[in-house]
This record gives structure tokens, sequence and C-alpha cells, in this order.
């Protein structure tokens, strides 16, 4: 029987941490210049979306954000752990920050997130890196303002990690977002998949969905506050809901919250395979506000690899899901993430990779090498390929996408799409001033007269690389 028990933190333990950062807010006040914070964060969306609301606790305590580790006050680096290559940059960073201290030595050095979550890197911490503050895990996050006002009143440098892989929700703490018309908007957190080669389900435990009132409550806010291009997260959207003993899935939940009015639109990520739906495909077609977006990670081409990474679907279900999607929305904007290497793939299961690269028609690829996690059941799987046969393989993967990519983004040429401006671009020849995102999110360099941050505009596009599309504006305007 499945147990439906609320992981809400209770309100007086909220109200607690609302009560310290404002003994903090105190402190800060009698400062005779605002004390300065700088974030850092690795990784995913998840963790972005967990740093602005770190930032937004720091903004409430009287910190003003600066883009200067040198120069703050509080300095917060949000960890990575998917792969190896993120770990060992943020040891390389640590390094450099914790030297501030040569010279300041009241800096706040604060470490979070996936990473130290992991036992044999906070024993690392402990060791090799004593100036570092605090250091809390992904569970402990809604409790930082306690453990920073607990360390400005002269405590011993704090290691703050619940070994609760249930995980908790904390509504009501305050978030500050970046600048611009883009807001991430988690829906749920953690994963129950243990695919064999993932770390997530041990480092941000086990899946649980926020109440579908509080999720359109923020929408709601989102909308009024200005933002037009909204991400739902979670780490399989898919599986929204099922802890909550209510009867709503994800597609209920995605048209719940596209009957909020407003000139937005509504993308989520990520979705799994094995659990996306006819009927989330239809949701999506017939939406308002609900992008032609959709992030479909199959990982390999290859069903032994498929049943080894414990992804529970095949080849062909995979690719016969991808052409139901298409048949609901021809103008899909589609993508993936795939692993190269994985223990004892072979030329001939790295074939089958190639063959779904080419059947998809992928607009964007996330690639990756297989990297070795302890304490996933993969990282003691028997491998045979060097790391030269499996670099290879990654390098022809690239090439094959990128000639798809080439030809999906010439397609484009000539066609009429709606923009959402979203930033200043970079381009060399100051003639495409503006960078937007289309519907499915794919990146336009816009040029036009008397545009602006959010604005919606439909362009046509007159020339295409593989990095952008090129397009001048017709009109403005939301269509919906
Ligand atoms: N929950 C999402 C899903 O299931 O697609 C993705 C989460 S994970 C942070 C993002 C991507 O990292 C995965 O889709 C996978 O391709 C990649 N990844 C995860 N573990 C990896 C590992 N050990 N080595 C290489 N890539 C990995
Ligand atoms: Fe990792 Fe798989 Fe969960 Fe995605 S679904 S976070 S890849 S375990």
């Amino acid at each position: 029987m499945i147990e439906h028990t609320s992981r809400q933190v209770p309100k007086e333990q909220i109200a607690h941490q609302l009560d310290c950062m404002e003994q903090v807010s105190r402190h800060n006040a009698l400062l005779p210049e605002k004390p300065l914070f700088f974030c850092q964060t690795f990784g995913c969306q998840q963790n972005e979306a967990d740093t602005e609301r770190i930032a937004g606790m720091l903004a409430e305590m009287g910190y003003v954000r600066t883009e200067d580790a040198q120069e703050a006050n509080v300095i917060v680096v949000n960890t990575c752990a998917v792969r190896e290559h993120a770990e060992k940059r943020v040891f390389g960073i640590m390094g450099q920050y914790t030297h501030i201290k040569d010279t300041r030595s009241d800096v706040i050095i604060c470490m979070c997130g996936c990473m130290v979550q992991q036992e044999h890197i906070t024993e690392k911490i402990k060791k090799s890196y004593p100036r570092v503050d605090i250091v809390f895990g992904t569970h402990m996050l809604w409790h930082f303002p306690e453990l920073l006002l607990q360390r400005l009143n002269g405590s011993k440098r704090i290691f703050a990690i619940s070994g609760d892989p249930k995980g908790e929700i904390a509504e009501g703490l305050p978030v500050q977002r970046g600048a611009g018309c883009h807001a991430w908007l988690s829906i749920m957190y953690g994963c129950n998949n243990f695919c064999t080669y993932c770390i997530v389900p041990y480092v941000r435990g086990r899946e649980r969905s926020r109440k579908p009132e509080d999720i359109e409550a923020e929408l709601r806010c989102l909308v009024a506050e200005g933002y037009k291009d909204i991400t739902l997260l979670g780490q399989n959207v898919n599986s929204y809901g099922k802890d909550l003993g209510i009867s709503m899935d994800f597609s209920d939940l995605l048209a719940r919250l596209d009957a909020v009015e407003g000139e937005y639109r509504l993308r989520f990520m990520t979705s799994h395979p094995k659990d996306a739906s006819e009927k989330l495909f239809a949701t999506m077609a017939k939406g308002k506000h609900i992008s032609h977006q959709l992030h479909l990670p199959f990982q390999s081409g290859s069903d032994a690899i498929l049943k080894r990474m414990n992804r529970g679907y095949t080849k062909e279900s995979y690719l016969a899901l991808i052409a139901k999607a298409k048949e609901y929305m021809p103008d899909l904007v589609l993508s993936s993430d795939i692993i190269v290497g994985f223990p004892g793939e072979t030329e001939e299961d790295f074939q089958g990779t190639l063959d779904v690269v080419r059947q998809g028609q992928y607009d964007v690829l996330y690639t990756f090498l297989y990297s070795k996690r302890s304490g996933t059941p993969a990282a003691s799987m028997p491998d045979s390929a060097t790391q030269e046969e499996k670099q290879d393989r990654f390098n022809r993967l690239l090439k094959t996408q990128e000639g798809i990519n080439q030809q999906r983004q010439d397609a484009y040429q000539d066609r009429e799409l709606s923009v959402l401006i979203d930033g200043l671009s970079n381009s060399k020849d100051g003639v495409y001033t503006h960078c937007g995102r289309t519907d499915g999110g794919l990146l336009v360099l816009v040029r036009g007269e008397d545009l602006h941050i959010g604005d919606f505009v439909d362009v046509v596009i007159e020339k295409t690389s593989l990095r952008a599309l090129y397009g001048s504006v017709l009109g403005k305007g939301y269509h919906g």
C-alpha cells in the first residue's frame, strides 16, 4: 500500500526560520554598510531554483547581491554531483574562495547542494577545507537562516546534512529570481527511478509533489509580476501527484495551470519516457499557454543497455512515443539526453544510439560521457571499452547530430515564428540587437524597432546558423 503522508514542513518551523532571518537582518542593520552576498551554482535547473531560494533568504536578511566573490561577506557555492567533472571544478573554486580569508577572515563561506550530501565529500571538506564555515545538504536548505545565525553568533563550523531520504517540502520562504522574464517553478522534488548510473535519488531523496494549490498560487504571482516564460521543474514531472493521494496526474496539473489567465508560456522538464503518455501530448496540443517543447531523454538506443540502466522502456517503445508526440504537435521542438560509454556498451549498442538520433531528428541534444558515481549500481558493473573508444563514439555522435541540427535550423528559413524577447544579443554585426526564444525554446537573434525585454513579437527568419536563427520583426502581439 502507498503511504500518503504530507511531506510539508510544519508552519511553526517555517516561522522559526523567518524569526532567524529577522535576527540576522537586525544584526546587519547595525553595520556601517549593507553586507554583500555572492552565489555560484553548478549543475541543473533544480540547483538554479534552489539558489534563487537561498538568494531570497539572504536578501530578506539584509544582504545585497554582488557578482564579485572577492568583496562578498557571504559566499554560497551550490554544488552538483551528477558527473565527476563538476565535483572537480567545485573543489578547484573552493580553493580560490577560501584564500579570500587570508585578507578578510570574517567572510562566511558556505557549500550546499547535491555534492555535499555524500559522506566521502563531507569528510574531504572536514579534513582539507577547514575554512569552509557552513555545509548544508539538499534536505537542509530551508534551515539556512538558522545555520547562518548560529555561525554569526560564534558557533563552530557547521555540518548540517540530513540523512532522511524522504525529504520535505518547505513553503512560504522568500525567493529572489534573476532579472528578465524567465522563471523556474518547482512542482516536485526528488526521484524514485534509480537509473543505475545516477546519483540524484541518493542525494535528493524520494519523490514528493507540491500541492496543486501552492503551485497554482505561485504561478499566479509569477504572471502578475510579469514573468512570461515559466518552466515547471521536477526530475520526472510525469510522476507528479503519485505521492499526494489525490486524483491528479501531471497532465491534469498542466491543464489546471494553463487555465490561469495572462500572456505567458509554460514549459516543463524533465519527462521520463516510461511515464510520458498520450494524455500528456493531447493536453500540450490543446493548451493555450503550453509550449510545444519536449525534453525526453532516451540515454541509449540499445535495449540491453537500457535494461542495465533500469530505464523501463525499449528503443522501439521510445521511438513510438516520440512519433505519437509529433502526431499531436507537428511543430514540436524535441530534445534529449544521451550517455555514451555506459559500462559494457559495445559498438553495436552505440550504433543503436546513433539510429535513434537519426530517427528522432532532435533540435537539441545534451550528450554526456558516462561518469562513474560511487554508490550507484553501475559503478560496479564490468566495463570493456577503453576511454579512447568512448571518446571516439562521443565525437561521432556529435558529428551526426551536427548534420541533423544544421538541416533542422535551415528548415526554419523564411518561416514566421512568435518570439519572446528575453535579452540583448551579443551579435558582433550590431544588426540583430536583441535575442529571444520561440515557443519551442529555440534561440533567435532579432532585429527591429523599439524592442523591449518581455515583448512577444512575430518574426520572419532571414538566416540560420547551427547556434541560432536570425529574424526581423513583422509585428508585436501575444497569440497564446
Ligand atoms: N531526471 C532527468 C531524467 O531522467 O532525464 C535528468 C536528471 S540528470 C541531472 C541529467 C542528465 O545527466 C541525465 O539525463 C543523464 O543523461 C546525465 N547523467 C546522469 N548521471 C550521469 C552519469 N553518471 N554519467 C553521465 N551522465 C549522467
Ligand atoms: Fe537520475 Fe533517472 Fe531520476 Fe533522472 S530519472 S534523476 S536520470 S535516476
